[in-house]
């Protein structure tokens, strides 16, 4: 019996094998007829033979069967290997690639390839917008036209909102390759009318849509879309699935070291160029990382790379410091604005404020130090500046509530003094001599307020910045003998003697500053001179000192009073500071002229000081500078002399405006000797008709402040007709900007108001002395 032969044997070798018994048999049965001797056993063995070649031609059949399945499968097989293979290559390929446009290329083509699709989009999620845009298109060019014009606008500015998306996420957008049952207008998320969507598929003969999402751990990084027209099916659904699961792993890599680019180039940035230094340390101390700004706080002195690798220790001033801080980090982890001086490459020494955190490895130990510090010098400069000015405030305002009270004082003596002495003088029956001396105490009061109101006045003119210098010629001689002239009384009064030493030759004696200011310090250095010596003497005086680059009138006012002690010679020239004084009571002033002196004589370009000893007296000396301009000296200015009225060219025909009645009185008392005829008015408008009424009119003094017309329009008025009149102004004494606005309206002078008499005669005299 042939046994069938094992599917293992070489099929072609067993087929030859069987057509060749086959064929023996086929020759006996030939053979029978000729022999005609049949016995029993040649039949049965020809019967088994039969038997034999049916068998073997059923195994013949299902040989040839196998052959085929073999065959098959050998094939499905070989495309299986292909598969795989191609999904080990594609699987390389989306991991390598390295950006991920060309991620979607490669899927562009080998995606369309595997579904056999007509149609294909690939879709991109975009962050910017969170929504997904079309990125690819595939087998639609030819009907771009006609897609456009029914969609009514690029098929690329299609925007499907993630949201939307997400949605339909877990639905719609799997992992696996799914139909669309709605289709285009499904695939847009309903974004798009159904209507449009119909005709769309008409246009490009789709009958089906496809639809599968690149996502990976929950993020949806975009999709692909497979469209098939009629009679065409999905391929390769398993490959589409994979290849879009390796895409998505290959996404989200790429969306991944994207972020991790930008951000490394983000803070990288900011490590660059943070103001702050950034710093990492071992907790041995060993400096692990460091900011370039390293430089700018070392002032350039060191670098991050000359830093790198050393021990932090080494560089704080106090190495305890860096102890507590480690400490507190261990306790806390955390710590906020400490403080530390760290040394310089020059052994200077920079105040940080460090802020840093203790990093702990997985393991729970301390593994590293991270933290910024940066300079607070300055912030620590202006720590100790609100310091000492908080301190300077505090001294200040008690020395205000000190100058206050003295203020306070010196106004309501004088005023007790006034208001005293008038009531006493309302007493009938006084005497001649009596009322005479309750006169003089008014007097006397009365100027001692004024004195008080004209320093305050012109401190804060000081203080507001608007006290002009007014630079014209200058006599100092003359300034000084018209000084010692006046003040003379004064010592006689006191016992005193009153010298002047004065160095300056005649042709020597005059300059250009400001005539004014100059006459105030002198006048105050007297006054004190003459306040603060009980006994002996004062002398003033002046002579030229030469600098190295410049000449200098120095005067001096000497006396042998009380005298200051040492520590107090500074501080006398500054403001509120020497109304302090504990025994000032005894003697008045409102504590100001030194300050208002000092400030008058830097403001013409000198210095002031004192020598003094205490007990013996004092010599104040300031200088201005010589300045001579040759133009404006001349010799018509002479020594003055207060007494000489019958020396000037004649006696004027004098106008007075003014339209309060005390100072018009004071006025014509104080001018009768020089007046020929005396005109006043009391309103601008007044004045200006005088002046035209009366053409012989020499000189007008003028008020400013007056009813109707004041006495700049007055002035102008008068200037269109008249050139020739002096016009001196009446400017008040505390208003800043009068006197140039005098001169402008056509002035010739002004003088300041309360007016003194001395100065009134030195004016007119400059005018109309012979
Ligand atoms: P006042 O004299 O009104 O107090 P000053 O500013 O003129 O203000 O002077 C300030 C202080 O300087 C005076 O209070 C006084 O203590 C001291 N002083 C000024 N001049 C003299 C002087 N010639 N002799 C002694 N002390 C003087």
């Amino acid at each position: 019996m042939i046994r069938p032969m094992k599917k293992t044997t070489n099929f072609d070798f067993a087929a030859s094998l069987f057509r060749q018994k086959a064929e023996e048999l086929l020759k006996i049965r030939q053979r029978k007829p000729a022999t005609q001797i049949l016995d029993t056993t040649a039949q049965n063995h020809f019967h088994e033979l039969e038997l034999n070649q049916i068998e073997l031609e059923l195994l013949y059949t299902e040989l040839k069967h196998t052959e085929a399945a073999l065959l098959t499968s050998e094939k499905s097989l070989q495309e299986k290997t292909d598969d795989l293979l191609l999904l080990a290559n594609s699987s390389f390929k989306l991991l390598d690639f390295n950006s991920i446009d060309e991620i979607y290329h490669f899927l562009g083509s080998k995606l369309l390839q595997l579904s056999g699709a007509d149609y294909m989009l690939l879709s991109e999620y975009n962050e910017l917008n969170s929504s997904t845009t079309p990125k690819l298109w595939f087998g639609i060019d030819q009907f771009i036209g006609k897609i456009v014009s029914t969609l009514g606008k690029d098929i690329n500015q299609i925007q499907i909102p993630v949201q939307d998306v997400a949605k339909q996420m877990d639905l719609e957008f799997r992992k696996k390759i799914y139909c669309l049952a709605g289709g285009l207008h499904e695939l847009t998320v309903q974004k798009v009318p159904k209507a449009i969507c119909v005709a769309i598929e008409k246009i490009l003969g789709i009958r089906e849509i496809y639809s599968i999402g690149f996502i990976w751990k929950g993020h949806y990084y975009g999709g692909a879309s497979f469209g098939f027209k009629k009679g065409n099916k999905i391929k390769k659904s398993d490959l589409i699935d994979t290849i879009s699961n390796q895409a998505s792993l290959a996404l989200s890599r790429k969306y991944a070291e994207k972020s991790l680019t930008e951000n490394e180039k983000k803070y990288r940035g900011i490590f660059e160029n943070i103001q702050d230094v950034y710093y990492e340390t071992a907790t041995d101390g060993t400096i692990l990382e460091l900011s370039p700004s390293i430089k700018l706080l070392s002032k350039g002195q060191y670098t991050r790379e000359d830093l790198i690798g050393k021990p932090i220790y080494d560089y704080y001033e106090d190495r305890d410091a860096r102890y507590k801080l480690i400490q507190e980090l261990k306790k806390c982890r955390q710590i906020i604005d400490y403080e530390i001086q760290l040394i310089n490459k020059d052994g200077s020494l920079v105040n940080c404020s460090i802020s840093a955190e203790l990093i702990i490895d997985p393991q729970g130990n301390p593994e590293k130090i991270v933290g910024t510090f940066h300079d607070i010098t300055n912030r620590k400069q202006s720590e100790e500046d609100l310091k000492s000015a908080l301190t300077k405030a505090k001294e200040s305002d008690r020395l205000k509530s000190a100058f206050l009270a003295n203020i306070s004082h010196e106004i309501r003596t004088p005023m007790n003094g006034i208001l005293g002495f008038s009531t006493l003088l309302k007493e009938p029956g006084l005497s001649g001599d009596q009322q005479k001396e309750y006169i003089s105490f008014i007097e006397k009061s009365g100027e001692r307020m004024l004195n008080t109101i004209n320093d305050l006045m012109d401190i804060s003119k000081i203080e507001a910045g608007q006290m002009n210098v007014i630079v014209s010629e200058v006599n100092m001689n003359e300034r000084i003998n018209n000084l010692h002239h006046f003040f003379k009384p004064k010592c006689q009064e006191k016992g005193i003697q009153f010298l002047v030493k004065n160095n300056l030759s005649p042709d020597k004696s005059i300059l250009n500053s400001d005539r004014n200011k100059i006459d105030a310090i002198l006048s105050n250095l007297i006054l004190n001179a003459i306040k603060y010596t009980p006994q002996g003497s004062i002398e003033v005086g002046c002579g030229i000192v030469h600098a190295i680059h410049e000449s200098y009138v120095q005067c001096h006012v000497k006396d042998t009073g009380i005298g200051i002690p040492l520590s107090r010679q500074q501080a006398i020239f500054d403001r509120f500071v020497h109304a302090d004084i504990e025994d000032n009571a005894v003697y008045e002033g409102s504590g100001l002229g030194l300050s208002i002196s000092k400030a008058y004589v830097e403001m013409l370009g000198g210095k002031i000081w004192v020598e003094s000893t205490l007990g013996a007296g004092s010599t104040f000396y300031f200088t201005v500078p010589y300045q001579v301009h040759p133009q404006t000296r001349n010799n018509t200015e002479e020594e003055a002399n207060p007494g000489k009225e019958s020396v000037l060219s004649k006696k004027l025909n004098i106008l007075i405006a003014e339209d309060d009645e005390n100072s018009k009185l004071f006025m014509t008392i104080s001018l009768e000797r020089l007046t020929n005829q005396l005109f006043i008015a009391r309103t601008g408008l007044e004045a200006v008709k005088l002046v035209s009424d009366h053409p012989g009119i020499d000189l007008v003094l003028m008020d400013i402040r007056m009813p109707e017309l004041n006495g700049y329009e007055a002035t102008r008025r008068i200037r269109e007709f008249n050139s020739k009149v002096v016009i001196i102004a009446q400017t008040a004494h505390g208003l800043a900007g009068d006197q140039e606005k005098a001169i402008e309206a056509g002035c010739n002078d002004y003088i300041s108001k309360p007016i003194n008499r001395i100065e009134l005669r030195e004016m007119i005299d400059k005018y109309f002395y012979k």
